[in-house]
């Protein structure tokens, strides 16, 4: 395994969708003037140009293909997808569906985490979310977060940023946590050494102060 994470500052965050991991994070980077890497927009990136190609995204062979092929760029404002923009459309309805099943892929996990890597050696350390960040990606982060919150807090907290029917919009959480948490590749799991930090009954700038008192001065 790479291990180039000795010296650099690295934040690894990790979490069920909505917990708030991507709020917390890019705080916290701003915080510490670090770079901030959101990992699921990657895997929704290429579930947007799977989609868009008419590909099955459980096509194991096909999308592992397209995912070493593709160029994604992800910044703080926008995704580019082969130059598409794709920011708005990756959140949508139809990615968010078929997300899990191509991030079950074990060649685009390798592609992706190649990729994700690659970034922080560049960036010379970062704020990197995701589900596998602290177990895989980087076991030897600075620090290791795991971000959560209730299936109804992060329902919730999904509607009144976009919208839609709270029973709906928890159930289709649940799924996707169960389809990441029992994946064979990388599950959504606690990572050993990591701090979980449980955000139901606080607010962003409460965690946001918690976590800043974790980083090693
Ligand atoms: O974080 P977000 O909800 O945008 O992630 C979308 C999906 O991407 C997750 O449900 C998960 O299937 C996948 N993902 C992953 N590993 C990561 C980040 C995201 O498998 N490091």
């Amino acid at each position: 395994m790479v291990n180039e994470s000795a010296d650099q500052l690295i934040v690894a965050i990790d979490g069920p969708a909505g917990a708030g991991k991507s709020t917390v994070g890019r705080a916290v980077a701003e915080q510490l003037h670090l770079e901030y890497l959101d990992t699921g927009a990657m895997y929704r990136s290429v579930t947007f140009a799977a989609l868009r190609r008419g590909l099955d995204p459980s096509d194991q062979e096909a999308v592992g293909a397209l995912s070493e092929q593709i160029e994604i760029e992800v910044d703080r404002e926008r995704v580019l997808v082969d130059g598409v923009d794709a920011t708005i459309e990756i959140r949508g309805r139809e990615v968010t569906s078929a997300v899990s099943a191509v991030a079950a892929n074990s060649r685009v996990r390798a592609e992706l985490v190649r990729r994700q890597r690659a970034w922080v050696a560049e960036h010379g350390g970062g704020v990197v979310e995701g589900r596998d960040i602290a177990s895989v990606v980087f076991p030897d982060a600075t620090l290791k977060l795991y971000v959560t919150a209730s299936a109804r807090v992060r329902a919730e907290r999904r509607v009144a940023e976009i919208g839609g029917d709270v029973d709906e919009v928890e159930t289709s959480i649940i799924g996707r946590d169960r389809q990441d948490s029992t994946r064979v590749d990388s599950p959504l799991i606690e990572a050993s050494g990591a701090v979980a930090v449980d955000t139901s009954d606080l607010s962003i700038d409460e965690v946001v102060a918690q976590v800043m008192e974790l980083i090693p001065s």
